[in-house]
């Protein structure tokens, strides 16, 4: 095979300016970048939320020019310099600015480098490693942060914002499993029935916690997991009870964070920043362990679409409108 397909994004100077193009076309295998040592036959990748940026070109993801999308992938190794890796061996790629300065995994191949790889644990498929993704990925480190950080079952209910997005949806699934009481924010009440199915003790409408209000409220929560940011998360942070725990990472309402330091220096609420991009290995591999040992297949089978590479470029619009529910697998070579 001299040729690979991939979804490309470029940027062009115009008479009137930079202009941007995505597109699902097939390119040299011989121009894959030099840079990666382990070549991987993708077999699913996903969007994500800066999947969805970057293919609508809606926020500066991209860093590098042509550049193939794809934050997330998971495939087999198809040749390898790496002798931490042979052919045949099944890998998970998720971050490390793949997708953003490098070439990324919404293709049938991708090089990367060997370091980056993850084995793809024996009880999950790379179908399911997918429909968990990096945000699923992220939405167990943001539980894990919660423990780390001393929450348990006994201390009262968890909050989880975005619920019925992709790191919210899997948060629900494994808070559930582990035996919390999870409150579901969503925006989407016609939502209300899946979110319980998840495992959701009870859903709230998002609008209670999406503009501004006082810096310590009502203490509620014994923990919250944040993929929203802005207001929602300035006030989940007010309502967190004494010594409550927040794990916040992301930005879906906004990036800003208009809070006042009363909640920390009254409660003692920690506030948990979680970045899954540079996360060092060691973490990454418990990460996956624990998705693969403690996520319900039933409950992962529920929040999964499949599309095909051709249809992620529509579809990026929806996720950044909001429009899915859960999880997107991309199925790179149908
Ligand atoms: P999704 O698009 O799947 O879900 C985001 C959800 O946020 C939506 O489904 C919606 O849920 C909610 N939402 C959307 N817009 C708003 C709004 N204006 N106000 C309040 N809520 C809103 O994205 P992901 O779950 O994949 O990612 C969520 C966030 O986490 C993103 O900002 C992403 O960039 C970030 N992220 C960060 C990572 C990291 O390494 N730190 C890794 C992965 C993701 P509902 O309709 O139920 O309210």
């Amino acid at each position: 095979m001299s040729t690979f397909r991939s979804l490309l994004l470029t940027k062009s100077d115009g008479a009137d300016g930079a202009k941007f193009n995505a597109n699902v076309t097939d390119i040299p295998i011989a121009d894959l970048p030099t840079d990666g040592d382990v070549v991987v036959r993708i077999e699913y990748s996903t969007l994500n939320y800066k999947d969805g940026l970057a293919i609508a070109n809606k926020s500066p993801v991209v860093r590098k020019w042509p550049m193939v999308a794809g934050i997330d992938g998971a495939g087999v190794v198809e040749s390898s310099a790496d002798p931490a890796w042979k052919v045949g061996d099944k890998v998970i790629l998720n971050g490390w600015g793949v997708g953003e300065n490098h070439w990324g995994c919404l293709a049938t191949h991708a090089k990367l480098k060997g370091d980056w790889l993850v084995r793809l644990p024996a009880a999950l498929t790379t179908k399911q490693a997918m429909a968990i993704g990096t945000a699923g990925y992220t939405a167990m480190l943001c539980c894990l942060a919660l423990e780390r950080h001393g929450v348990n079952k006994s201390h009262g209910e968890i909050l989880v914002t975005g619920a019925s997005g992709g790191v919210g949806s899997v948060a629900i699934s494994i808070l559930s499993s582990w035996g919390y009481d999870v409150i579901a924010s969503t925006g989407k009440l016609n939502e209300s029935e899946y979110l319980k199915s998840l495992g959701a003790k009870e859903v709230m409408d998002r609008a209670t916690l999406s503009a501004a209000g006082k810096p310590l409220q009502k203490e509620r929560w014994a923990g919250v997991v944040d993929s929203v940011g802005s207001h929602t998360l300035v006030n989940a942070v007010a309502q967190t009870k004494y010594r409550g725990v927040v794990a916040a990472c992301g930005l879906a309402q906004g990036a800003d964070f208009a809070a006042t330091v009363m909640p920390f220096i009254l409660r003692g609420v920690v506030l948990a920043g979680v970045d899954s991009v540079y996360q060092p290995m060691a973490t990454r591999v418990d990460a996956w362990a624990r998705l693969a040992s403690d996520l319900d297949r039933a409950k992962l089978d529920a929040i999964t679409t499949t599309i095909k590479l051709g249809d992620a470029i529509a579809a990026a619009d929806d996720v950044l409108a909001a429009k899915i529910r859960g999880r997107l697998v991309v199925d790179v070579n149908a």
